[in-house]
Formats: structure tokens, C-alpha cells, sequence
């Protein structure tokens, strides 16, 4: 069987990297994928990114199934596309992505259907939204409501910082059209959790629980970025919290698309705020898995990951039950210099030993010039351990990103420090 994974970063070589495991997959394309895609003789790499070009392509390779990795082909409608040629897609239509290509969309739908999320109102004039601010007063969140690549939330601990957000997206236009609207809520206190599970239409498979690490240093400082690292399983989301999730954001949300007429397929990735009484709250929705998040996930899946595509694109999760690996699996992301702002491209990586039982390094930001492994991306690596405790699987990890060179990279040491510190 064929397989095609849309996407080029690390969450997309580990859904690909899944996928070749399975003994009937006879080769799974990445579309366009990168350095790591083009370096694995299971995985080949296709240089097309149109979604109608790409349905051509999938028409004429006879490709089983495809699966989606990121957001922007997804909102711009690629599965709509694909379903209206008769081919099986796993992903959300157009109308459902809105849950999170429009923040004011998820914002609006949460509130209808009574799911537990921070208090907002959205605004498009500038003066209401200055008005709001002073209102409410700091810390407060300010969004832009369309796609910004994690560039759109400034969560502001002072007025001056909210109102320079709020400027920045209503008056500046910094972020274009996906600013034009701010949704501004309540700031949630917390930790927080990434929770994702697949849905059929109808039928819903949590996934392994995970963690992300957003911020670009250690203890958590610097600049936000697209995330730094994650480990699954995350030991903040007990048993007993997990039902709750299930009970008051999962299951309402995929029965109130489904009462809206939109109904859900897909990845459903709900990023929760736990506050300090272990109370869930939504920050948001993507409609795909998180990156960095799939690749330990991914590390941990023993299931054949394409049986459980073809449930899912058959409207039949509910046959499926997932087995993972019991130990801990611990994602560290290596960045290129200069990112988040601006990252280098250009320097030669060495050093990526073969894979073992207890590691395994996931390419996104990496690309083959004239047979050389360079950076091309942002993120670079994801340099993914495993081991019986968190603590050894951060020694795994770590003990492979120290054998990994490219200038200027930058690394987080402290990935998986919440779980680590965390009571027995
Ligand atoms: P991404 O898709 O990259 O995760 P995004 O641009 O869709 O990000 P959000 O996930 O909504 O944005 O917010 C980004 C980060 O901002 C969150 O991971 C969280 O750390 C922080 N954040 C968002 N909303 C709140 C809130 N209401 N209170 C406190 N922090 C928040």
C-alpha cells in the first residue's frame, strides 16, 4: 500500500517514520518533507504542495490513505479537495478546522456548548478593544484570530503590554488579516497539558498524553516558540483527570460539531490550562497533532499506526485500541541560531547516530545539499529518548543531542522538568 503525509517537520517524519513500520505499507511519500524524509529508503519525498496537485498525485499513485500534518493545508480546505475526488484524507474539512483557524470561531463554539475556557470578548474596532483592557487590567491575553504560526498571542502581564498587542494587530496590521480581529480573554494560571486524541466523525482515541515546553530557554524564559521539547506520557493528566477531560472538553466538543452540522475527522489537539485545584480549562483547538508532541508520542505507539488510519478514515475508531510503549518517551528540539526571530539556514549537521531502541532523532528544519545534511528551518531536530523513568529518558536524549553538531544550536537541557519534579 501507498501512503502520502503532507507536511515537511518533525511531527510529519515521525507520522511517516510510523507509518513505514507498518508491513503492508510499501512506501509512504512526504509531501514535500525534508532532509530526514529524503535520507530513509522507506520514505520519498514529492514536491508538491498544491492540494489539487496533490489529490492528482494521489489519484495517479493509487495512495491508500493520507494524512495531514499541519494547519494551513487543512484551513485552506486539502480535505474537502480529496473527499470530493473520492480519495480517504484523515484530517478536518475546511469548516471544521475554523475550530482552529478562527480563534473567535473556537472561542464562540466553546461557549455555546459550555465548554470550560477563559472569559472573552472579540473586537475589530480599536478603541472597544483599548476600553476592554482597562476594564479588565493585567495579566490579560490578547489573540489574533487567524493563523499566525504561534506568533499571534501575546499574553501581557502589564496595561501597556496589552495595549501595544492590541495595537500591534488592529492598527500596525503586523500580522495581516489574521490580526484584524483579537479575541482578549482572561488570563488562566496553571500548567499546562497537550491532550489529543483522533476522531472519525463520531468515534473518539485519546492519544498518549503529553507535554510541550513552549518557551525558547531554560526554567522556562525567553520568547515563546513553536515548542521546545515534550515528553509523553505526562503524569499531570492522572486517570481521574483524564475522564474529566473526556467528559467536560472532548466529548462535548466532538458532539457539538456534530450538532452544528460541521462534523469532526481528524486530529483533535486540545491545549488545556490545569489550575492549581486540577481544574481543566481549553487555551485552545488545533486540528492536527502537536509538533513536537507526535514525535514522542509516535516513539511510544506499538499499534500499527496504519490500521488505525484506515479505522479512521473508515468511520471505525471504535474497533481500535492503542498500545504504547510503557516507558517514557522525552522529545528535545534542536533550533537553529537565531530562531524563533530569524534562523539560519545554511550549516552543516553532523553527528545523528543511527537509530536504537532508546533513541531516535526526527529531522523537520534539515535539508540534503550536494550530500550534506544542513539546516534549512527553524527547528532543526527533535532528538527523542526513551526509558523506563523520565529521568532516563531525558539521558537518552541528552546524551545523543551532545553528540550532534551544527553551529549555533541552540537546545533546551531541562526538557521534561515539571514531570521530573513532580511528587511520586
Ligand atoms: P500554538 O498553536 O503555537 O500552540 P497559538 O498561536 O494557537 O499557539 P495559543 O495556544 O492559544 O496560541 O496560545 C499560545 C500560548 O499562550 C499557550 O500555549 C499559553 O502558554 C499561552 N496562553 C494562551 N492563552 C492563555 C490564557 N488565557 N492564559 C494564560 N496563558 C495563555
Amino acid at each position: 500500500m501507498k501512503i502520502l503525509v503532507v507536511g515537511s517537520g518533525g511531527r510529519e517524519h515521525a507520522l511517516a517514520w510510523k507509518l513505514a513500520q507498518s508491513e503492508r505499507v510499501q512506501m509512504v511519500y512526504v509531501a514535500p518533507g525534508n532532509g530526514g524524509t529524503a535520507g530513509d529508503v522507506r520514505l520519498q519525498n514529492i514536491d508538491i504542495s498544491d492540494p489539487t496537485w496533490l489529490a492528482q498525485f494521489a489519484i495517479k499513485e493509487n495512495i491508500a490513505v493520507t494524512v495531514v500534518g499541519p494547519e494551513v493545508p487543512l484551513a485552506a480546505g486539502i480535505v474537502n479537495i480529496f473527499r470530493d475526488h473520492g480519495l480517504k484524507i484523515f484530517g478536518p474539512t475546511r469548516e471544521a478546522a475554523q475550530l482552529e483557524s478562527s480563534k473567535d470561531f473556537a472561542k464562540a463554539f466553546m461557549k455555546r456548548h459550555g465548554i470550560p475556557t477563559a472569559e472573552y470578548q472579540t473586537f475589530t474596532d480599536i478603541a472597544a478593544a483599548h476600553r476592554y483592557i482597562d476594564s479588565k487590567g493585567a495579566p490579560i491575553v490578547i489573540k489574533a484570530d487567524g493563523l499566525a504560526a504561534g506568533k499571534g498571542v501575546v499574553v501581557a502581564m502589564s496595561l501597556q503590554e496589552a495595549h501595544d498587542a492590541v495595537d500591534m494587530m488592529l492598527s500596525d496590521n503586523k500580522l495581516g488579516n489574521a490580526g484584524a480581529r483579537v479575541v482578549i480573554e482572561e488570563f488562566l494560571a496553571g500548567e499546562e497539558a497537550s491532550f489529543i486524541v483522533m476522531v472519525d466523525g463520531k468515534n473518539i482515541l485519546p492519544l498518549a498524553t503529553s507535554q510541550d515546553h513552549k518557551r525558547l530557554q531554560d526554567n522556562d524564559e525567553g520568547p515563546n516558540t513553536g515548542g521546545m521539547g515534550a515528553y509523553s506520557p505526562a503524569p499531570i493528566v492522572t486517570p481521574s483527570l483524564h475522564a474529566r477531560i473526556m467528559r467536560e472538553i472532548i466529548n462535548p466538543t466532538v458532539q457539538g460539531m456534530t450538532k452544528d452540522g460541521i462534523p469532526f475527522t481528524g486530529f483533535l489537539y486540545a491545549g488545556l490550562m490545569i489550575d492549581a485545584k486540577g481544574n481543566p480549562k481549553t487555551l485552545e483547538f488545533n486540528c492536527r497533532m502537536g509538533d513536537p508532541e507526535t514525535q514522542p508520542i509516535m516513539a511510544r505507539l506499538k499499534t500499527d499506526l496504519l490500521t488505525v488510519m484506515e479505522h479512521a478514515v473508515n468511520g471505525t475508531l471504535d474497533a481500535v485500541e492503542l498500545e504504547w510503549d510503557r516507558r517514557t518517551a522525552l522529545g528535545v528540539v534542536m533550533a537553529a541560531a537565531g530562531y524563533p526571530d530569524v534562523p539560519r539556514k545554511g550549516d552543516v549537521i553532523t553527528g545523528i547516530p543511527e537509530e536504537t531502541p532508546e533513541c531516535v532523532v526526527f529531522h523537520a528544519g534539515t535539508s540534503l545539499s550536494k550530500g550534506q545534511l544542513v539546516t534549512s528551518g527553524g527547528r532543526v531536530l527533535c532528538v527523542v529518548g526513551l526509558g523506563d523513568s523520565v529521568r532516563m529518558a531525558q539521558k537518552q536524549a541528552y546524551e545523543t543531542v551532545d553528540k550532534i553538531r551544527f553551529d549555533g544550536a541552540q537546545f533546551r537541557r531541562d526538557i521534561g522538568w515539571r514531570a521530573v519534579k513532580r511528587p511520586a
